[in-house]
């Protein structure tokens, strides 16, 4: 397949052959699950997307897994009723004046309430702690991640920020303590499944698919134009707001390009992206004789938060199936770099390393809460993110706290943008 054009492909769907773990991946292998015993998950973000899809795999998991900890912000309504569903150990209030507003009456039985972001540190490394599925909404969850990785957790990752701001810190500390990361973003789950079928010499290149978002058929002017409430329309995946709007801006790819970099130590320019409107290829690995290998699959998140938790399992599960009686046409066309300029972004940001992605990320997510305030227009995303991006005092080896500056930095370039 060239990657140009609009093409359309009718496919006959075929599993590819289970082979041994990635190997392209050297980090320990994860133990395979005890038979008839269960695993202790906590769930960071239960009470988001992915946190309750989380909640659904775990609840379908026939008592493989058994959930230990849920933690949100300040949404202790769903978490009382998660709590009620689930019966966790502990769950976890980050936001100070939300947990204040929770009777531990309120919580089942059996059930304790902890408060704060040094509270979720300390349940997550402990060592009942089986599985942690790192679910946080942005920046944010780089701290709970770290914490998890620091103490050799086994980690499904969603917070795809983490290795955008800190990927080379994140996987040196993951190689010293042994801790295992498995991608729950589903493009880089198909990625992780399709290079099960080669080696790491002979893998080309990977390609990103990307849904292209609402916007995809757009003109530059109608962009301009573009409201919030249009942007948080998704035609095929329904998520948190924040992701959706990068998936509008396409930042979401640029993200994911980062992540990418740095979750299987490919160099910027092996890494493509593609657009695929019907979000059902997931992503491709491309090897040297010219063979992709792609992952299939409807769009739904709970195939990939599953095959997270089981791997190297796998099983029946509650995800959505396709329907093979029905005709399935397939789309692919290059991304339009005028009317999506994040996408470059992401490529350069991959590039450069250093502080480069802990910049872009943190002026992106202060520009999507902008826009969603009605401070900014749609497009004035990326381009507040690119300037902030060149005029950033770029580092080539960063330590945590140089990137936890430069993102407070970055954050305050925005609002000053949007004020004048
Ligand atoms: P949501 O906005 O739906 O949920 C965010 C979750 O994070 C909520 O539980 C929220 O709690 C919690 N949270 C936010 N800030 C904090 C904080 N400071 N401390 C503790 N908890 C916090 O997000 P999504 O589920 O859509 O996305 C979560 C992550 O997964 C993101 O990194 C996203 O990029 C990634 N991802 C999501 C996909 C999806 O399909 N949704 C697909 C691929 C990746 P509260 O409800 O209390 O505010
Ligand atoms: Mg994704």
């Amino acid at each position: 397949m060239e990657v140009s054009g609009v093409q359309t492909y009718n496919f006959t769907v075929s599993a590819c052959p289970p082979t041994a773990g990635s190997r392209m991946d050297s980090s320990p292998p994860v133990p395979t699950l005890p038979s008839g015993g269960s695993l202790n998950v906590a769930v960071l973000g239960s009470t988001g997307s992915v946190g309750t899809s989380t909640i659904e795999v775990v609840a379908a998991s026939r008592g493989r897994f058994t959930p230990f900890l849920l933690a949100a912000h300040s949404n202790v309504r769903r978490l009382v009723e998660q709590a009620h569903a689930c019966r966790p150990r502990h769950v976890v209030v980050v936001d100070q004046a939300a947990a204040a507003t929770l009777d531990a009456a309120d919580l089942p039985a059996g059930t304790r309430l902890a408060v704060g972001p040094e509270a979720l540190d300390d349940l997550v490394q402990s060592p009942e702690v089986d599985r942690v599925v790192a679910a946080i909404a942005g920046a944010a969850g780089l701290r709970s991640t770290w914490a998890a990785v620091e103490a050799g957790k086994t980690v499904a990752l969603a917070n795809k920020e983490t290795l955008v701001m800190a990927g080379p810190l994140v996987m040196r500390l993951a190689a010293r303590t042994g801790a295992r990361i498995l991608p729950v973003d589903s493009e880089h789950s198909a990625i992780h499944q399709a290079l099960r079928a080669g080696t790491a010499s002979e893998v080309e290149r990977i390609v990103l698919t990307a849904s292209g978002g609402p916007f995809r058929t757009w003109s530059a002017e109608q962009l301009a134009a573009a409201t919030p409430e249009q942007a948080l329309r998704h035609p095929t995946w329904s998520m948190g707001p924040k992701i959706t709007i990068d998936s509008a801006t396409m930042m979401n790819k640029a993200l994911e390009l980062i992540e990418a970099r740095w979750l299987f130590g490919l160099p910027a320019e092996r890494l493509a992206v593609l657009v695929h409107p019907q979000s059902v290829v997931h992503s491709l690995v491309e090897f040297v004789d010219g063979s992709l290998i792609a992952q299939l699959s409807p769009p739904d998140m709970k195939l990939p938060i599953q095959y997270a938790l089981f791997y190297p399992d796998r099983v029946p599960g509650v995800a959505r199936r396709f329907d093979h009686a029905r005709p399935l046409a397939l789309e692919f066309e290059p991304p339009d770099p005028v009317r999506f300029p994040a996408v470059r972004l992401g490529h350069e940001a991959a590039a450069r390393g250093g502080t480069a992605g802990a910049v872009l990320n943190a002026a992106n997510e202060e520009a999507v809460r902008g826009f969603l305030e009605g401070a900014l227009a749609f497009t004035d995303i990326a381009a507040v993110s690119e300037r902030i991006l060149g005029e950033h005092c770029f580092q080539a080896d960063p330590a945590l706290d140089d990137i936890r500056r430069l993102d407070a930095w970055a954050r305050q370039e925005v609002v000053k943008w949007a004020c004048v």
